[in-house]
């Protein structure tokens, strides 16, 4: 298939919008496989800060990043996104200039513990108020879990409101699969 899958289209965005020396976001950590992969993008001179509420993703990602020798160029925070602004420090208020968000719960873990749709919308909006001109918040929504369908529709409203002299907003999607497949919103700040 010539066509960039979901997974993959996301980190063709990441990759626009990320250089070495960048501020990046890993709002939700999970597993920490984007938070490595931004971390990749940001290199030695460059900084990432990832989120998370529950333990063992932070567990989970220091581990990875650790065996990827990549721990030194990331912040980790048990901490919901919707906090984001208050944690990451004011000196790099400005300088983000890629955030990714990969919703609905951790495979393997308590599918009780989901995104929702207030706390993400608050995290987007302190995102776009902190991030450099041009920078792409990346949202891989899933939908096929309980709660997953709300979340999607809310994000889908919040983001078709916001004002396209601030920002643009694309969705990429395929449209005649079964099993309701993930999909992607790209947010690009003016
Ligand atoms: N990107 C991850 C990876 O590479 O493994 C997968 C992320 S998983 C689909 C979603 C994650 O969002 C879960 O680990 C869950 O704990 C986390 N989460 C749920 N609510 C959150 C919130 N308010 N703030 C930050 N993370 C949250």
């Amino acid at each position: 298939m010539k066509l960039d899958r979901i997974l993959p289209f996301a980190k063709v965005l990441l990759k626009k919008a990320i250089h070495v020396g960048d501020v990046a976001v890993d709002a939700t950590l999970g597993n920490g496989y984007d938070t490595a992969f931004l971390a990749e993008l940001v290199g030695d001179t460059g900084k990432v800060y990832g989120f998370d509420v529950q333990e063992q993703a932070i567990e989970s990602s220091k581990e990875r990043l650790m065996q990827q020798n990549l721990l030194k160029r990331v912040t980790l925070f048990h901490s919901g996104h919707e906090h984001l602004a208050s944690f990451i420090p004011i000196s790099d208020h400005g300088k983000v200039t890629g955030a990714v968000f990969n919703l609905g719960y951790l495979p393997g873990s308590d599918k009780r513990i989901v995104t929702r749709p207030e706390t993400t919308i608050a995290a987007i909006s302190q995102l776009l108020e902190i991030m450099a001109s041009e920078g792409i918040i990346v949202l891989v929504i899933y939908h096929g879990h309980d709660g997953g369908a709300t979340e999607r529709d809310a994000l889908l409203k919040y983001c078709r409101g916001l004002d396209q002299r601030y920002a643009q907003v694309l969705q990429y999607q395929f449209i005649n699969q079964q099993h309701n497949p993930p999909f992607i919103v790209a947010i690009e700040k003016k």
